[in-house]
């Protein structure tokens, strides 16, 4: 399905778009800088707050275009380490934008990374048997602007609190990660337009660098990113090491399979000079056996990736479990025993329905 809204919103606008449509409306070329300054560097939320626009030109901008094309429906915290979003869309579809607070040794303190999980679709297609994103399909993809919006709204929750050590201009969290509900690299344009303006100098201003989109694995798109000036970081959802393995839970690994996905990823990493980052979630019995962990530090030091192990969230009326620690960390010994650089994420807010497209599950299947 393809979704055209009432009004497009400003937030999916480029600076030289919005250049162009204000010269139409008679307007001077700094003008759009003006606008774009009001939105991104002082996060206004209506049109009159933009004080040195003329009146006649708030109001035309406001026939135009609208602000925020998705409202805040409900947050949930899970102690004061994870905020999950609810966010509903003009079609009256449903996202999920989560903010993690990782906690972090500072020098002779603890300090918070704060890390923004958005989604890139309504739904997803790719069906991977143990995610709740793919469990109704694909909806459709988000606009450019519907991503821009979840970071706002991240922004807006965060300068409300007003961490005084935090530059107001400065967006309010340190990573940025396509994590959320859908599959990035289906929403090729509107993910690269979208990051274009998070990362912009009169957009978010958000480095790329600190942003990782991540993908389960779809080739074309992958190698299509290799020969792009991109500076965003990779990341493959793998979860299986072999094929037999991939084939039972993920069924794009039939239309890619390793042979073909493994020189993509490291196409990639080649052409970038970054290294790239295989996912790994540790599935009880199904993916966590010590011969899949040698295959994956295998494939690790050959197309030479960092590995990030997740134990598995739970999801309502999915069979699959997380192994137990013992069984975790047995298996991430067999990395480190191979010298593979890998990570074993701590799962936080698990229960607040923080493995993606839970909660927007939810609300779509009854009230939350
Ligand atoms: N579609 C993309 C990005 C969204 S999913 C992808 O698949 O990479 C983001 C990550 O969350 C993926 O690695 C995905 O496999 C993982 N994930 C999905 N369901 C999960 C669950 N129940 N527990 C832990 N991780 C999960
Ligand atoms: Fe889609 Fe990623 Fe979930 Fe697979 S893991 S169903 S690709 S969101």
């Amino acid at each position: 399905m393809r979704f055209s809204p009432q009004l497009p919103s400003i937030y999916g606008e480029t600076v030289e778009r919005l250049t162009e449509r204000l010269r139409a409306m008679g307007e001077p070329p700094f003008r759009a800088r003006q606008v774009l300054e009001w939105i991104y560097k002082k996060r206004v939320t209506s049109w009159d707050e933009m004080i040195n626009l003329p009146k006649p030109l708030r109001s035309s901008l406001a026939s135009e275009y609208q602000l925020h094309p998705a409202q805040q429906v409900l947050i949930k915290r899970a102690g004061d380490i994870t905020e999950k979003l609810l966010l509903e869309l003009e079609d009256r579809s449903y996202i999920e934008t989560v903010l993690i607070r990782y906690p972090q040794r500072g020098v002779g303190q603890e300090i918070a990374r704060t890390t923004v999980c958005v989604s890139s679709q309504v739904g997803c297609a790719y069906g991977c048997k143990f995610c709740a994103s793919g469990l109704d399909g694909w909806k459709r993809d988000l606009l450019a602007s519907e991503i821009v919006s979840q970071l706002l709204h991240v922004c807006a929750l965060e300068d409300e609190r007003g961490d005084p050590d935090r530059k107001r201009q400065e967006a309010p969290f340190d990573n940025i990660v396509f994590m959320g509900m859908g599959e990035p690299l289906a929403n090729y344009d509107n993910l690269v337009r979208a990051i274009h303006i998070i990362n912009a100098d009169w957009g978010l201003r958000f480095g790329a660098r600190r942003i990782t989109v991540s993908t389960s694995g779809l080739v074309p798109q992958i190698l299509r990113l290799a020969d792009e000036p991109v500076q965003f970081r990779l990341a493959i959802s793998l979860h299986g090491a072999t094929n037999e393995v991939r084939n039972a839970i993920m069924p794009i690994n039939r239309r890619y399979p390793l042979e073909t996905l493994l020189p993509a990823a490291r196409e990639f990493s080649q052409k970038h000079g970054r290294m790239l980052t295989l996912e790994y979630i540790l599935i009880e019995d199904i993916n966590d056996s010590f011969e899949q962990a040698r295959e994956l530090a295998k494939i690790a030091r050959d197309i030479h990736a960092h590995v990030n192990c997740i134990p598995y969230n739970r999801v309502p009326g999915l069979p699959w479990r997380r192994p137990d620690l013992p069984r975790q960390e047995a298996f991430v010994r067999v990395l480190r025993d191979a010298g593979v650089s890998h990570t074993i994420r701590k799962e936080k807010g698990d229960d607040i329905d923080a493995a993606c497209g839970q909660l927007r599950l939810r609300k779509e299947k009854t009230a939350v």
